[in-house]
C-alpha cells in the first residue's frame, strides 16, 4: 500500500463512535468502505464519557445494523427515578412505572462509552469493514474528482469521498482550512466514574444536587450506568481543580455525594473546561470531504449531545454519499454533500445552543438567575412545575435539531 495508492470508494478517517457508525452506515447502504485510525488496536480508551444514549440513537443503530441497538439495551440500564435537591433539600422526585416505555428500544440507555465503542467494533468484523489501525491521516488533498490522503505512515488513499471523523483536534477539519468558532466554558468540571458496589448497591435514580452542602456549596449531578455512577462536580472559580482530583479530596468528595462505601472505589477521574463550538462548514470546497461528529463540533455534555449527535451525523453523511456516489451528474452530487452540511451545521448550531443554555443555567451567578432558582426552590413544596423546572432546566431544552433543506422555503 505504501508503494501505489490504494483505491477505495469511501474512506473514514477515525474509529470513534461517529466513524464506526458512518462505516456502518455506509455498509448498510452498499457503499464499501475502509476506516482509517491513529490508534493501535489494542488501544485503551479511558473513562465511561458518553454514557447517556438517546432512543433515536438506539433506532438509528438499529438499523443500519439489526440487533446492534438491541445490544447496546440489553447491557445498558434505565433508571426510574429523577430527583433534584436543593442545599441538600429534596424539592422534585419523580418515579416512573415504565420509564423506558413500551416498545424494544427505550426512550434512553444510561452504558459507558466503551461499551458501545465494543459493540461498534464488533459490528464492523461481522459485517466485514477493516480498520486500518496504526494509520494517522496526516494530509488530505481535495479536487473535482476526489480525495488524496496520505498517512503519517506514507501510505496513500485515493478515494471518492472522505468522512472526516477524527475527534476534536481533527487533521481533516485543518487540511481543508476549516476552523472552529464558538466559546469555552469559564468554570471547570470534574468527571468522575466511580465503581458500584455490587453486594450494595444504591438506587438507580439520576440526582440532581444544587449547591450540595456536603462539597462545599458546589453543583453535583450524579448518573447511575451499568457498573458505576457518573459524579460531575462543577467547579467554582476559585477552585483548583487539580486539588479536587487528587486521591484525598476526591475520595472525601464522593464518600459525601455517593456515601462511605465509595470513597476508594473512583476508576476514573478528569477535569474539563467544556467548548461549544462548530466547524465553520462542514465539508471542503470540492463537496468531497463531509466533517461529522467531534470533527465537526463540541458540546458541553449537559444534555447529551455529544455521541448523540455524531452518531445522526455519520448516518446522514452515509446517506448523503450513497447518492452522491450514485448521481449521473456532479451538480447532483454535490447538492447532496451540501444538504448534509446544511443540515447537520443547523443540528448542530441548535444543539449547542441546547447546551449552552443548560451551561448558562449551571453557572450564571447573576441576581437575577440566583433569586430565580432560589424562589423556584422555596416554592417547589407547594407547586410542582416548580420543582420540575429545577429538575429539568440543567439538561437544557427538550425536542431536536429543526429538519433542514437548501431550498430556499
Ligand atoms: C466527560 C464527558 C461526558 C460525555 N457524556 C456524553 C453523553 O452522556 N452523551 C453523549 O452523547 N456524548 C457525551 N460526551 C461526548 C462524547 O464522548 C463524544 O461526543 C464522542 O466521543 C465523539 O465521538 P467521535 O467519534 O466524534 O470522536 P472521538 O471519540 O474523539 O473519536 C475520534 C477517533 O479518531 C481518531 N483519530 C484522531 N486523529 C486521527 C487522525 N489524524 N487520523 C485517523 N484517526 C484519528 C482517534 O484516535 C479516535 O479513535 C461526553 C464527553 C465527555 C468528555
Amino acid at each position: 500500500m505504501s508503494e501505489k495508492a490504494e483505491k477505495s470508494p469511501v474512506v473514514v478517517a477515525g474509529a470513534g463512535p461517529t466513524g464506526m457508525t458512518a462505516a456502518l452506515a455506509l455498509r448498510a447502504r452498499g457503499v464499501p468502505t475502509t476506516i482509517v485510525e491513529a490508534d493501535s488496536e489494542d488501544r485503551n480508551r479511558d473513562g465511561t464519557r458518553a454514557i447517556y444514549v438517546h432512543g433515536s440513537t438506539l433506532r438509528t443503530l438499529e438499523r443500519i445494523d439489526p440487533g446492534l441497538g438491541k445490544r447496546l439495551v440489553e447491557r445498558g440500564l434505565v433508571w426510574p427515578t429523577r430527583r433534584t435537591l436543593w442545599r441538600g433539600e429534596e424539592v422534585f422526585s419523580r418515579t416512573y412505572d415504565d420509564p423506558g416505555g413500551s416498545g424494544d428500544i427505550p426512550h434512553f440507555t444510561s452504558l459507558p462509552q466503551t461499551d458501545t465503542e465494543t459493540f461498534l467494533r464488533d459490528a464492523l468484523e461481522e459485517n466485514g469493514v477493516e480498520i486500518q489501525w496504526d494509520s494517522a491521516v496526516e494530509r488530505v488533498e481535495s479536487g473535482p474528482d476526489g480525495v488524496r490522503l496520505e498517512t503519517a505512515g506514507g501510505d496513500v488513499w485515493e478515494t471518492e469521498y472522505l468522512v472526516g471523523a477524527d475527534g476534536a483536534g481533527s487533521t481533516v477539519r485543518n487540511e481543508i482550512g476549516v476552523d472552529f468558532r464558538g466559546s469555552q466554558s469559564e468554570n471547570s468540571f470534574v468527571i468522575v466514574d466511580v465503581e458500584e458496589t455490587p453486594e450494595n448497591p444504591l438506587p438507580n435514580e439520576r440526582v440532581f444536587h444544587y449547591e450540595h452542602p456536603g462539597v462545599g456549596g458546589r453543583n453535583v449531578l450524579v448518573v447511575p450506568f451499568t457498573g458505576g455512577w457518573r459524579v460531575d462536580i462543577q467547579c467554582k472559580e476559585s477552585d483548583d481543580p487539580d486539588r479536587l482530583c487528587s486521591e484525598e479530596v476526591l475520595g472525601e468528595m464522593i464518600a459525601r455525594i455517593l456515601g462511605e462505601r465509595y470513597r476508594s472505589r473512583v476508576s476514573w477521574v478528569s477535569e474539563y473546561k467544556f467548548k461549544q463550538v462548530t466547524a465553520n462548514s462542514f465539508v471542503d470546497d470540492h463537496r468531497r470531504v463531509l466533517l461529522a461528529g467531534e470533527a465537526a463540533h463540541l458540546f458541553a455534555p449537559y444534555g447529551a449531545r455529544g455521541m448523540n449527535s455524531g452518531v445522526a451525523d455519520a448516518d446522514e453523511a452515509a446517506s448523503a454519499i450513497a447518492v452522491a456516489n450514485r448521481a449521473e451528474t456532479e451538480p447532483v452530487a454535490r447538492a447532496e454533500v451540501e444538504l448534509y452540511a446544511a443540515r447537520r451545521q443547523k443540528a448542530a448550531e441548535f444543539n449547542k445552543d441546547a447546551a449552552g443554555q443548560a451551561l448558562k443555567h449551571l453557572r450564571d451567578d447573576s441576581i437575577v438567575t440566583r433569586t430565580k432558582k432560589a424562589a423556584a426552590a422555596k416554592l417547589a413544596d407547594y407547586w410542582e412545575d416548580a420543582g420540575e423546572w429545577l429538575d429539568d432546566a440543567p439538561y437544557g431544552p427538550h425536542g431536536s435539531p429543526p429538519i433542514t433543506s437548501i431550498g430556499q422555503y
